[in-house]
């Protein structure tokens, strides 16, 4: 009975806007109206506008406030944008959201700046508001913590304050660990144990003890043996991440390594209606040294099973590197400045051989995935490429857009190399600026190390470029607004280390608004939905305090997304605009 009357309905509405009207039927009002403001769409036809009518969810029309006030009816609500300005929502290109809002909600946590006597502190009352737990897991600490600080053994360091408890913290890179005594006993880490490969257990020079510090794979390891959440928690650690990200303005992000039960969680919310964005989650792959192919099987099973209307899982990731600090775990075609706890010439680890990666990318294209691989250092730059070209040759396609996150450092020759191959150059601008962990990075590499993040070159040559938080991975927040900001200054927008970082590969607020918003979109493959502000796509945008053009660059990182907008929905609104 359904279909004829479907059909009789279809018809309908096409004689009725089929009218050659550029507005939809004069019946249909719209359901709001934002008017007298300054809308800047990401659209090049019509860069900006003065008021904007939703319906549906969707983006009904652009315009002059008094165009767009016509379409009005009894039941449109009416906002007065009072001049403010309004953009698409913003996509983060690289982020670890739910578990740092799952470290927000549940761990021991401590900032980056902490010193050795916040980080004390903090362990203390950890450990006395956790009678009964066996493990006290949290972090995180800065990457030179440790160069800064004379702690001869970090394991015997942590027992001072750890009581009964196992004790476990991350670092600002999330690639490193450190361990108490008894966290080291519970996992089986002793004298006897061997570095796993792409892995380095830190020891004591005389004893050969190990001294709590585990870099990369050895952190794993220990990692693989820690309490796991439970489902009830990575539920509420995705729903706080939604209240988080749209509290700053974000309508989609990239998870950038989604476990499998964070995959679950993003599906689970989904479907009970709690995901107001998009998530585009990059299925996890084993970290680590690996000499096996990936199991694609499981990969295109996760992806089944998964999937949800917001939640988009044709998505991986591969990490093929760590990082280039201090730890000197980043894959790097020139050495290390020499170091007595590293080999001589040292060049840092890769996780996977180029044969076996260009085989999975292979695969992964066959299937239809687009891969996110890990690569700081540009030795796994120059060997990702090299499997990437391999594989578009094998299945003679390269529309999928493979992404290098971080991309730190790049052989000049690398360079045109992204645009040739539709590689996107995946940055984290929300570090590039002096910090402690870029002086870890000059600390182990050098004067090569101010020549990082080479953003505008990367524009130049035409290579697709994208960006992300990497929260909690080395910085403080997932607010968006840090990160424009540094991409115009490269100064610390949070005003603590001084100085600028490479100032010629600074770009300009509307370089880095459109890898904000449309280029963002095109990461979760949804630019034909959301990222700008056209009619019919869906009704994604943000109210802010204050207009971007006019405002000092070094006010950008205070930005106050006052409303965020989801399909046509309020998802967020500012305390001082309810
Ligand atoms: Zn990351």
């Amino acid at each position: 009975m359904t279909k004829p009357l479907n059909k009789i309905f279809s018809l309908l509405f096409f004689l009725l806007c089929g009218t050659g009207s550029n507005f939809a039927l004069a019946a249909e009002h719209a359901d709001k109206i934002l008017f007298n403001g300054f809308i800047y769409t990401m659209e090049s036809d019509q860069p900006n506008v003065q008021a904007i009518a939703l319906r549906d969810g969707k983006i009904m029309a652009l315009g002059t406030s008094d165009d767009m006030r016509k379409l009005g009816g009894n039941t449109t609500e009416f906002i007065d944008l009072k001049g403010r300005m309004v953009m698409p929502g913003l996509n983060d290109g690289h982020s670890h959201p739910t578990e740092g809002a799952l470290a927000n909600l549940y761990s021991c946590k401590f900032e980056f700046t902490a010193t050795t006597e916040d980080i004390a502190e903090t362990l203390k009352s950890c450990v006395e508001k956790n009678p009964d737990a066996l493990w006290i897991v949290g972090g995180r600490w800065d990457s030179s913590f440790f160069e800064n600080n004379d702690i001869p053994s970090p394991r015997k360091w942590l027992d001072q304050y750890s009581g009964d408890k196992a004790v476990y913290f991350s670092d600002d890179s999330g690639h490193n660990g450190w361990a108490n005594t008894k966290a080291l006993e519970l996992t089986g880490v002793t004298k006897d144990s061997k570095d796993p490969q792409g892995g380095k257990i830190m020891r004591d020079a005389k004893t050969g003890i190990p001294n709590g510090l585990l870099l990369e794979e050895a952190q794993t390891v220990l990692e693989k043996q820690l309490p796991d959440w439970t489902e009830a928690q990575y539920q509420a650690g995705v729903r706080e991440m939604v209240r988080l990200a749209n509290g700053f303005g974000l309508t989609g992000i990239k998870e950038a390594i989604a476990r499998d039960p964070i995959l679950k969680a993003y599906h689970d919310v989904d479907q009970a209606g709690g995901v107001t964005m998009h998530i585009a989650a990059s299925i996890s792959t084993p970290y680590g040294h690996r000499e096996a192919p990936l199991d694609y099987e499981r990969i295109e099973k996760l992806r089944d099973q998964y999937a949800s209307k917001h939640v988009h899982t044709n998505f991986v990731k591969i990490t093929n590197d760590g990082v280039p600090t201090v730890s000197r775990t980043a894959g790097m075609l020139t050495p290390y400045l020499p170091h007595k706890d590293f080999p001589d010439n040292f060049r840092g680890l890769i996780h996977v051989a180029e044969d076996i990666l260009t085989q999975d990318i292979i695969e992964l294209e066959r299937r239809g995935f687009t891969v996110k691989i890990h690569t700081a250092g540009d030795r796994s730059v120059h060997e990702a490429l090299n499997a990437i070209e391999k594989a578009h040759k094998a299945t003679g396609r390269s529309d999928l857009r493979h992404e290098l996150a971080h991309a730190e450092l790049i052989a000049p020759d690398d360079l045109p190399r992204f645009k040739a191959l539709n590689v996107v150059a995946d940055l984290s601008p929300y570090i590039w600026h002096p910090s402690p962990i870029v002086q870890s990075i000059i600390d182990a590499l050098g004067d090569r190390a101010k020549h990082i993040f080479p953003i505008r070159d990367f524009i130049e040559s035409g290579a697709p470029v994208l960006a992300g938080s990497d929260w909690p991975s080395a910085v403080p927040s997932l607010n968006p607004w840090i990160g424009i900001e540094a991409m115009i200054t490269r100064r610390d927008p949070y005003g603590k280390t001084p100085g600028v970082l490479w100032p010629e590969q600074a770009i300009t607020l509307e370089q880095a608004l459109k890898i904000f918003t449309i280029d963002g979109a095109r990461a979760l493959r949804l630019e034909a939905e959301t990222g700008s502000l056209k009619v019919g796509k869906s009704a994604d945008l943000i109210i802010l305090n204050q207009n971007l053009f006019t405002i000092e660059p070094t006010d950008i990182a205070e930005t106050i997304v006052e409303m965020t907008f989801f399909e046509g929905k309020v998802v967020h609104k500012a305390q001082a605009a309810q």
